[in-house]
């Protein structure tokens, strides 16, 4: 064992990993993030889905269809789907990683997006992933893109590959919690481009993000990559907005 390794395993002894959700020391050297009680109350997206956006239904027949906002809006991805429900403890567990730099805590979190499986993707057939980029700015903010941690996790279950620099965000916008639809749409209108246009072409391209709120920012993704010659583009997200 190197030191490194040592100390960490030596700090987890004197300072356990407590449970996101409930604040119950865990177990130290598990890997977990939530306790087994907290563990089981995770709200997967499971049930009728939107055909596109991966909305879900709660009050409809098992048969799913379009949402309100799908048959509005065009929207550039043939499906976007997500692993868990973007409520209660799953909020502070995303929040933990994006803004207070818990690293261990979104690996975690990506594990199980790699391993979930998308019953309406088959990864066979796309070529590529792709995180949604953040601006050079936010980037040096942070230190990291938590996009870019999902992907790579991804990858490595998927066995596709990434590419983390073909789209790039070339317009800062400020953050959009707080504003609304249209709001959002207008902000984030040509923030994103295709470095290389032969790279993206005929390809099916799978992209990555954290959270879907109402689709715009990754919508936005989409469409530059289609109308840079991608083929088909999937979003997969760790976790939804969804409305009861
Ligand atoms: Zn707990
Ligand atoms: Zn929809």
């Amino acid at each position: 064992m190197i030191f490194s390794e040592a100390l960490n395993d030596l700090s987890e002894v004197l300072f356990p990993p407590r449970c996101l959700g409930c604040a119950e020391i865990l177990h130290p050297f598990n890997r977990q993030i939530f306790c087994p009680a907290c563990n089981d109350k995770i709200k997967f997206i499971t049930g009728s889905l939107c055909l596109t956006c991966g909305t879900t239904f709660s009050d409809s027949p098992a048969q799913s269809h379009l949402c309100g906002d799908c048959l509005e809006n065009k929207k550039y991805f043939s499906h976007a789907r997500a692993v868990f429900c973007y409520e209660t403890f799953m909020l502070n567990a995303i929040h933990q990683f994006k803004y207070k730099r818990n690293i261990s805590i979104g690996e975690t979190l990506a594990s199980f997006m790699a391993d979930f499986s998308f019953p309406d993707i088959d990864f066979a057939d796309y070529s590529l992933i792709i995180p949604v980029p953040l601006h050079i700015k936010r980037l040096r903010e942070r230190g990291f893109n938590q996009s870019l941690i999902l992907a790579n996790a991804l990858k490595k279950r998927r066995r596709i590959p990434v590419n983390f620099s073909l789209l790039k965000r070339r317009k800062f916008t400020l953050t959009q919690t707080g504003s609304n639809r249209k709001e959002r749409k207008q902000n984030i209108q040509g923030a994103f481009e295709v470095r290389d246009k032969k790279m993206a072409a005929g390809k099916n391209i799978i992209l990555i993000d954290d959270v879907y709120t109402t689709g715009a920012t990754i919508n936005e993704c989409a469409k530059t990559l289609v109308k840079a010659g991608a083929g088909k583009v999937a979003v997969l997200t760790l976790a939804r907005v969804v409305h009861h």
